[in-house]
């Protein structure tokens, strides 16, 4: 019997977003996830019908507008759908050496990563207060703690995510919500699978696992904090990178 609660993805159309959404459908009722565009949103959608996965529903959704982020804010209401569980996971990376990084590829990345999680999220507790009931957790990454040359961009908005939730982790602690993040460190994806070998070879000897990881690894990490009996976990940021870093 599957858990009668309403658990959100951000970015379910690949990568991590897909593997949680897929998984957290085992144990939950219904399972929200977002894609940025209409083909998107199709693909993914088709995606999940393939797997037989028919409790997962894929919604358009773009963090780099406000409107389309009100906009689906306004569905889901409209719906009657109000999350028990996010899981704020989609992300981009626009990278560049910080002398060379325009402004538009700084903000895009602040934009998506940052800011539009944050106006999600805040449009989304709502629900949660009035429930007295909520699991939220930010996927930031491991170069949040680390920093990264050229990606001065996504660290700032990673980190940024990390002082949003434990600020947020306090304000909600007395209201039965939580609110954590999961730091991953290398995971194959669409994202990493820009690297070149070189990049990777290097990275993999800075690994001690000797191995990168996979979705299911930020999966069962997620599994945890947005169960019931986490309850008493609030403002933590769990890494999952294979010892790449220790804190
Ligand atoms: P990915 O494969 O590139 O997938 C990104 C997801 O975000 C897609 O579903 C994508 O939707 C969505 N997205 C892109 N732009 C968006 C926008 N403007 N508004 C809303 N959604 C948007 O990424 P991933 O590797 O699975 O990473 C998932 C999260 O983990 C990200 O936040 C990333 O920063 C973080 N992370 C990943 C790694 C790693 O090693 N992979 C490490 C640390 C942290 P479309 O398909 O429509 O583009």
């Amino acid at each position: 019997m599957k858990i009668e609660k309403t658990a959100l993805v951000t970015g379910g159309s690949r990568g991590i977003g897909q593997s949680l959404a897929t998984h957290l459908s085992k144990t939950y009722s219904n399972i929200i996830t977002t894609a940025s565009s209409a083909v998107s949103v199709q693909k993914a959608q088709e995606f999940y019908l393939s797997q037989n996965l028919n409790n997962i529903k894929v919604f358009e959704l773009n963090l780099k507008d406000i409107k389309s982020i009100d906009g689906f804010l306004s569905q889901l209401k409209s719906l009657s759908i109000s999350p028990d569980i996010v899981l704020n996971n989609a992300g981009i990376t626009n990278d560049n050496i910080s002398l060379k990084m325009s402004i538009e590829q700084w903000s895009s990345v602040i934009d998506v990563n940052l800011n539009g999680t944050f106006y999600l999220t805040k449009g989304l507790l709502r629900g949660m207060l009035k429930k007295r009931y909520g699991r939220v957790v930010f996927i930031s990454s491991v170069v949040a703690s680390m920093g990264n040359p050229g990606q001065a961009n996504y660290c700032a908005a990673k980190a940024g995510l990390l002082g949003l939730m434990r600020s947020l982790s306090l304000e909600y602690a007395s209201k039965g919500i939580t609110i954590n993040a999961i730091s991953p460190g290398f995971i194959e994806t669409d994202m990493t699978a820009e690297l070149t070998d070189t990049q990777r070879r290097k990275m993999l000897e800075n690994i001690p696992a000797g191995r990168f990881g996979e979705t299911k690894h930020i999966c069962h990490a997620a599994d945890f904090l947005v169960s019931e009996d986490a309850s008493y976990v609030t403002g933590q940021n769990i890494h999952v990178n294979g010892g790449l870093y220790i804190t």
